[in-house]
């Protein structure tokens, strides 16, 4: 089956698709991102995607490519035309092409636009979260503006490589107060050994993951105490369960932290409520 993408103004055959050699995304990572869950055809957290796109091109001062109706359009039709049920919809914007120069151009000019979609085994992604995924730490060495969803992931790319290499599924960035931050595509999570359900406040420098907001929206069902609080790697380690959020993950269990097992070294009760919480209210929202 074909891929389609959309470039710019129209859908162009994936395998066709191109930008210009002097993409400010492609020379100084001038641009940003957005991606949203697909269950069942379906788009997720729609408005929480839209509203954090907003705010990424207005904090980067990138103009918006589209109206958000017409935006979503697309969106749908790129979930249409890639026959996308369970997956991801892929949107970047930079600011444009213009003379490499670091400095804004001046005139501006008009941003870029590229839209993807690709299915995932949903099987393979289910089998996943029954097992369990493990986590190694690293150093945060980041910048200081990781609220804004940046196509700037180098380190979030070395991170993914070193979990991969260390056959773990995700790594946590650890800050100069030994404080986790966030996963290098995800929101973590522990339930402490107190039993007190634990992730990062977002006043800290990560990004403020959409996923994350609706699982605190769920909690009403979950019977469990929040804190919004920074944890360590070793209350991770020594906590009863732990799991990541994010489009790509939704819910995922997390078993292990640098090779020590979380709780029983299984997926936890929460973690798997909130899942099976998360995709239950994906499929009977109306997007
Ligand atoms: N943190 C980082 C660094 C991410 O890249 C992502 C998702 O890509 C998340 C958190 C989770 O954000 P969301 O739930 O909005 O997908």
């Amino acid at each position: 089956m074909s891929r389609w993408a959309y470039v710019n103004g129209r859908f162009v055959r994936h395998g066709d698709a191109a930008v210009h050699i002097e993409d400010r995304g492609y020379q100084l990572s001038d641009g940003i991102y957005e991606v949203w869950a697909v269950v069942d055809g379906r788009l997720i957290d729609v408005e929480g995607h839209f509203e954090r796109l907003q705010r990424s091109l207005s904090e980067l001062r990138i103009t918006p490519p589209m109206a958000r109706r017409p935006l979503e359009l697309v969106l749908r039709e790129a979930i249409r035309r890639n026959r996308v049920t369970y997956g991801l919809v892929y949107l970047q914007v930079t600011r444009g092409v213009a003379p490499r120069d670091h400095a804004f151009p001046d005139p501006m000019p008009a941003p870029a636009i590229v839209i993807t979609a690709k299915s995932i085994n949903r099987t393979a992604a289910d089998a996943r979260a029954a097992k369990g995924i493990t986590v190694i730490t690293m150093p945060e060495i980041r910048w200081g503006r990781c609220d804004i969803k940046t196509i700037g992931l180098l380190p979030n790319s070395l991170a993914k490589q070193a979990a991969r290499e260390q056959g773990a599924g995700e790594a946590w960035f650890v800050d100069d107060d030994g404080l986790i931050t966030e996963g290098a595509s995800s929101n973590a999570w522990i339930v402490d050994a107190e039993g007190v359900l634990r992730t990062r406040d977002t006043t800290a420098n990560i990004l403020r993951g959409v996923t994350r907001k609706s699982v605190l929206g769920l909690l009403g069902e979950v019977n469990i105490r929040l804190d919004e609080r920074a944890f360590t790697p070793e209350e991770a380690k020594n906590a009863r369960e732990a799991f990541i959020t994010g489009a790509g993950a939704l819910v995922m269990p997390v078993v292990g932290i640098d090779g020590s097992p979380i709780g029983d070294g299984r997926p936890g009760p929460v973690a798997q409520r909130l899942r099976a919480l998360y995709i239950r209210n994906a499929q009977t929202s109306n997007s």
